[in-house]
């Protein structure tokens, strides 16, 4: 067989093969991983930046509004305009504080409807002076209406002392105010924020008063000598900020929009799953099963949040990675079948040289060798051997026995072999030993060993009653002798061995004549 340690090495090799295999699937994938969160990452900061931007737009309304509500207090809110709508809802005083006829002169869009609470108030009163302020609001609400359209529902002021300005107009058998509205998410959440008159406020989601649907308010309370004096507001439908989204949303994965209170806004799956984990990082992170990263809006209260649940991220690196996945794959099939081919041709080496019962050298392997030259180099003794009466082993134990008898008498003899010597089957129970290092006492030495250690073995352990002796003849080195006349003369004094009463060794002394 061929010798343990190539067979490990073969199986270490294999191993190896696969260990370098797996590593490089794993750097394939990592690299992989690796550009889809980099695609990706800069795909959701777009996306963020974009929502920014659509907060920015509305906000500046709100600032600009704020600015000149702020101007009008400090100086008077009455202006012609002001006047003017304040006389209309005058004119009316049964249906109390509504504004449901607008002055026919005046142009299109330009003015909303003011409802509120109780009779009209006295002339030159606080509360009539903040109606006032409403009312010259007017043109900046009309304004922001036109240039943001879709992206608000409503744009209103909403006043300390029971009344509310709403544009567009709606008349008032719609919409009415009522005190209710400071029980309202949008109210509420202004007035307890933190630092109201800094920031924009956004509002948890509700519903809209006049059926709208589910919105947010974006406020931005007015202040006066620390007073609270009323609050504009800006609605953005849920459903809007959804289509927004899903503009948005990338090929791989979900986006979701979540407020400061962690509330879902939008998202781009029907049933989205709020994380638990929603610290913003940069980074994509491992969270419940998901690549996950969550980025905080820059200058708004809001998170966006984009998670690739594990099955697509895989059918996506797989699909990525095909190319190279395919081409190590083919490596490794090569790198397998070559190393199958090179054990296959050295088992094959070996079987061509090799005695299948015994183990032992066969005579190719000597020829082989005799033809690469190597014998010359081994400078080789030539010793013989042969199993007397062997016919009778056969005959008496079986041929079973017989094979087990080679066997063993191959092993006793090896344990009595060098690195430089060989051992060879010449021919049924006949062996030839070519003795690499030593003169001819070192032979007739090995000669006497073995003679003596085959018929002093236990053989009765094999079969009771079997007893072996072997015959050996040999010649010592001879330079420029041919091998096949030294394998001769080691033949002849076998047989002059066997002639003298067998288990015994004899050197060549000649031919007889
Ligand atoms: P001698 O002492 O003169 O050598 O007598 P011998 O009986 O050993 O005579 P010989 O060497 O001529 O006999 C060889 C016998 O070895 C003949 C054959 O049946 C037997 N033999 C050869 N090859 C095998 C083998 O592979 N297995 C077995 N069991 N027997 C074998
Ligand atoms: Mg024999
Ligand atoms: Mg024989």
């Amino acid at each position: 067989m061929p010798n343990m340690s190539d067979q490990r090495f073969f199986t270490r090799l294999t191993w190896l093969l696969f260990a370098l295999v797996t590593l490089l699937i794993g750097l394939t994938l990592r690299q992989n991983l690796k550009q889809i969160e980099n695609l990706y990452q800069s795909d959701t900061l777009n996306s963020a930046i974009h929502l920014r931007d659509q907060f920015k737009k509305i906000e500046v309304f709100l600032e600009a509004m704020r600015g000149q509500a702020e101007e009008r207090l400090r100086s008077d809110p009455q202006s012609t305009l002001t006047r003017q709508l304040y006389r209309q809802i005058q004119q009316q005083p049964d249906k109390g504080l509504v504004l449901d006829t607008l002055p026919a002169n005046l142009p299109a869009g330009l003015a909303g409807n003011l409802t509120g609470a109780g009779p009209l108030p006295p002339p030159g009163s606080e509360r009539e002076a903040r109606i006032h302020l409403a009312l010259s609001l007017s043109p900046l609400l009309g304004t922001a209406s036109q240039h943001l359209g879709k992206e608000i529902a409503w744009v209103y002021f909403t006043g300390v002392d029971d009344f509310i300005y709403l544009y567009p107009w709606l008349p008032s058998s719609q919409f009415q105010f009522s005190s209710s509205v400071y029980d309202k998410h949008y109210w509420q959440d202004a007035v307890m924020s933190p630092n109201p008159t800094k920031t924009t406020i956004l509002s948890r989601p509700y519903e809209d008063f006049a059926g709208l649907g589910t919105m947010v308010t974006m406020s931005q309370p007015l202040y006066k000598d620390g007073a609270l004096v009323g609050m504009i507001s800006m609605d953005v439908l849920l459903a809007r900020l959804q289509q927004q989204l899903e503009q948005l949303t990338p090929a791989l994965g979900e986006y979701l929009l979540l407020n400061q209170y962690h509330q879902v806004l939008a998202s781009s799956v029907r049933e989205p799953v709020i994380p638990g984990d929603l610290a913003p990082s940069r980074q994509y992170r491992w969270r419940q099963g998901a690549l996950q990263l969550t980025l905080a809006i820059p200058d708004t209260p809001l998170l966006l949040v984009h998670k690739v649940t594990l099955l697509p991220l895989a059918w996506t690196m797989l699909g990525q990675s095909a190319p190279t996945l395919l081409a190590i794959l083919f490596m490794l099939l090569a790198a397998l079948s070559n190393l199958r081919s090179h054990r296959l041709n050295q088992r094959l080496n070996y079987l061509s040289c090799h005695d299948a019962l015994t183990g032992a050298f066969n005579r190719h392997y000597l020829v082989q060798q005799e033809q690469a030259g190597e014998l010359a180099r081994l400078r080789a003794g030539i010793l013989m051997f042969d199993a007397d009466h062997f016919k009778r082993v056969n005959d008496h134990f079986g041929h079973a026995v017989g094979d087990i008898v080679l066997i063993r008498l191959v092993q006793i003899c090896q344990q009595h072999l060098g690195p430089s010597d060989r051992l060879i089957r010449w021919g049924g129970e006949e062996f030839l030993l070519l003795i690499g290092q030593g003169d001819a006492s070192r032979l007739s030495d090995i000669a006497e060993r073995l003679r003596s250690a085959v018929a002093n073995h236990d053989w009765a352990a094999i079969e009771s009653g079997l007893i072996v002796t072997i015959s050996l003849g040999y010649h010592p080195h001879q330079a420029h002798l041919p091998l096949h006349e030294a394998v001769r003369r080691a033949d002849v004094a076998l047989y002059q061995a066997k002639a003298n009463g067998r288990n015994r060794c004899e050197r060549w002394q000649g031919d007889a004549s």
